[in-house]
């Protein structure tokens, strides 16, 4: 312990709270830990890249409170991609990040030579860690027993071997942390790089100590990674980019490779010794035997085809009985609310517009959390990892990255965190060109209309080779919004988005049991932000609408013989502010063989997609019975003609609206958050302005084509 220093006291810090940050590899239970020790929920699991944003919380040790900061995880600081820069942004402290008191590294026991090299680069850093030996459980399980004694005394740092999972150690844990934050452990290793290379680090240290005095030499190591032509580090100084470059020039010209000798000593280095691991095991280990049917090319799709029938079927069939529950609980609710008020604006408003119309969207809250939990489920498992493997070549021959499978699935939830997910790319040109098609991704979004067009459209019994007419468009859907993603990755990566290929470097996490508990979290925390959009954006724009179909009242001349309740309905919705803006609008839908009414959901619809649900359900509902549930909505809807008399609802106006909606960029919020990720509002402008092209050309194709063959 230091002299002097007040054990348990916040003077060494100057009186401010210690930050710890967390560190690793990505999937070696950093999230895990982090949420064991600060009581918090971030998202877990059994895939890399979960992680891509900072997430704080406080730590109780005994006798005092430290912060933590759970980070991306990391193969190394080099600071390549977008999540490796938030990690090395946290752990060194850059760019007006706070840098941190210590830093937790968490180590996969299983995987230690990997997962060291992390450790070395921290020590070359000199910044003061302890190690966390976590998984201690598995690699126990498997007959490795790591030392932690003899990884302390390579590495001149505390460790402590720990369990996410079982919570062993975590007690040591705090004690060894509380005692590193009295004394600032100093990280003592001595690595041999050859005179060539220590004659570079040589020329670039002095611009290095110029920018962070006392720490040249680390800032030196750290650059010669890290720095190159192009890449997105906002703090490096201009004098050590252009030392660097010049350093690399000259190597290139000596045929020597700075960043492979650097990486390679390192590795060399870890290898050497000898910290308890047992010896290369016999035989495969039980993942791998799994992998064997899982990855192989024929039984590895099959299965993942039978994985995605299960998927979709589960998704239709299951959630059945709690959506009539739903349904049933917003029809009793509607004629309690009506019974319950005078009749009025206040009535109709809070049953026509709140009720019936966010009602008509949670209908679609069972069906999104089965598919969010069955989707958590695979993930936790281990087995996303493998899928993402298998398309990898066929993402690859499109021009995306392999990687961006995991945003591309997570498209099928909500673009959004997809989009967010993008981070785990390294290259800017794969971040942009992800982002520019998992809009097109059959979000849950789309659920609901797709679910309200078939019902309308298709009678109950009919069927397409045997299968349901209504399920057999719903997988159409699915995978047409598929298909066009990935041909639209295809023509903007060879056109706009031009770039070479990067290969896939990922690795396969063991199998694991899925734990309820992880899943659960996960599936209501996607869930929330579903419903905190039904509570906001939804509510707001559904009221607007009905206000806009509400009003201006609509009085008959005098003289007007007695209307019955259907004309009086029509008149004043062709009366409405709403129902002027539809027909307003109608020139540019007609040749999509839509009328005004759905103009009016379309706009709608473009805060967001749900919305031209709850505008049918506000539009055909008003001035109906309170107790209408959406089997009477859909009735209404089919009863609807166009002017000449004909069905409106036809299998061809139902086809060409699910073809727009899965096609055009209606979502505020992916809009926002493109912006964000790109940091410019031309990507976000690009993406509107291409997809709505795209919506309305493929939908008026469908009706062309539809025409042609003798379909109205
Ligand atoms: P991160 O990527 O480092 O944040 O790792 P996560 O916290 O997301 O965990 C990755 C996976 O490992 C999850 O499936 C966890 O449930 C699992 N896991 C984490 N720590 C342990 C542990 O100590 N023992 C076991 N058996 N599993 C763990
Ligand atoms: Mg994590």
């Amino acid at each position: 312990m230091a002299a002097g220093a007040d054990p348990g006291s916040a003077a060494a810090f100057g009186g401010r709270t210690p930050r710890i940050a967390i560190a690793g590899n990505p999937n070696t239970g950093k999230t895990s830990l982090f949420n064991r020790l600060t009581g918090k929920s971030a998202r877990v699991g059994n895939y890399p890249g979960v992680t891509v944003e900072r997430e704080e919380g406080r730590w109780r040790l005994p006798g005092r409170v430290v912060d933590m900061v759970d980070i991306p995880g990391t193969y190394s600081f080099a600071a390549r991609s977008a999540e490796e820069q938030v990690a090395v942004r946290a752990v060194f402290g850059l760019d007006g990040a706070p840098r941190p008191d210590l830093v937790l590294l968490v180590v996969d026991a299983t995987q230690l030579v990997r997962n060291l090299y992390l450790a070395v680069q921290l020590a070359e850093a000199n910044l003061p860690f302890v190690i966390a030996l976590n998984l201690i459980d598995v690699a126990r399980k498997q007959g490795i027993a790591p030392d932690p004694a003899r990884l302390a005394e390579a590495f001149g740092v505390p460790v402590v071997a720990v369990s996410a999972h079982t919570g062993e150690g975590l007690e040591r844990l705090a004690t060894t942390v509380g005692v590193a934050l009295d004394d600032l452990p100093r990280p003592d290793i001595d690595l041999a790089y050859s005179p060539e290379l220590e004659a570079d680090l040589d020329a670039l240290v002095p611009y290095a100590a110029a920018a962070t005095p006392g720490e040249g030499r680390a800032l030196a190591l750290w650059s010669l990674l890290s720095v190159e032509e192009g890449d997105e580090l906002l703090d490096v100084p201009p004098a050590v980019r252009t030392q660097v470059a010049a350093i690399r020039a000259r190597a290139t010209a000596a045929g020597r490779d700075p960043d492979l000798e650097i990486v390679s000593t390192r590795y060399h280095w870890v290898e050497a010794f000898d910290f308890g691991v047992a010896p290369a095991k016999a035989g495969p280990s039980t993942s791998e035997r799994f992998d064997r049917f899982l990855l192989h090319p024929v039984s590895g799709g099959l299965i993942f085809l039978g994985v995605m029938t299960l998927l979709f079927q589960a998704l239709f069939t299951w959630s059945d009985p709690l959506v009539r529950l739903v349904e049933a609980g917003f029809s009793w609710l509607g004629s309690t609310v009506e019974g319950a008020l005078p009749p009025g604006v206040l009535n109709d408003l809070l049953v026509q517009g709140v009720i019936n119309g966010v009602g008509s969207v949670i209908v679609f809250l069972p069906q999104i959390l089965l598919l969010f939990f069955l989707i958590g489920f695979l993930e936790d498992s281990g087995y996303m990892s493998r899928v993402a493997f298998l398309v990898d070549r066929l993402m690859r021959s499109i021009g995306l990255h392999g990687k961006a499978f995991v945003p591309m699935l997570s498209g099928y939830a909500c673009a959004v965190p997809a989009i967010m997910a993008t981070r785990t790319l390294e290259r800017r040109r794969d971040r942009l060109l992800t982002m520019m098609v998992v809009p097109l991704m059959s979000c849950s979004a789309r659920l609901p209309v797709y679910t309200l067009v078939v019902a309308v459209v298709f009678p109950p019994g009919a069927s397409i080779l045997g299968i349901p007419s209504r399920v057999a468009a719903m997988v159409a859907m699915y995978l047409f919004s598929t298909g066009m993603a990935l041909l639209a990755a295809g023509v903007l990566g060879r056109t706009l988005l031009r770039g070479p290929n990067i290969p896939l470097l990922l690795e396969l996490p063991p199998y694991r049991m899925p734990r309820l508990a992880t899943v659960v979290r996960q599936m209501w925390m996607r869930a929330k932000s579903f419903l905190t959009e039904a509570g906001t954006t939804i509510l707001a724009a559904t009221l607007v609408l009905w206000g806009l179909l509400y009003f201006p009242r609509y009085e008959p001349p005098p003289g007007t013989p007695e209307r019955t309740m259907e004309v009086a309905r029509a008149d004043q919705l062709a009366h409405s502010a709403g129902g002027q803006l539809g027909r307003a609008i109608t020139p540019i839908i007609e040749p999509l063989g839509f009328d005004w009414k759905i103009g009016v959901g379309l706009v709608g619809a473009f805060a967001a997609r749900e919305v031209f649900v709850s505008t049918m359900g506000v539009m055909y509902g008003i001035g109906e019975d309170a107790d209408e549930t959406s089997a009477g909505l859909r009735s209404t809807m089919q009863a609807e003609t166009r002017d000449d008399g004909t069905p409106l609802w036809t299998p061809l106006t139902g086809l060409s609206l699910m073809v727009f909606f899965a096609l055009s960029a209606q979502c505020l919020s992916t809009l926002a958050v493109v912006r964000r990720e790109s940091h410019s509002w031309r990507w976000p402008a690009l993406l509107f302005v291409y997809m709505t092209t795209l919506a309305w050309s493929a939908s008026a194709a469908v009706q062309g084509v539809g025409h042609l063959f003798g379909f109205r």
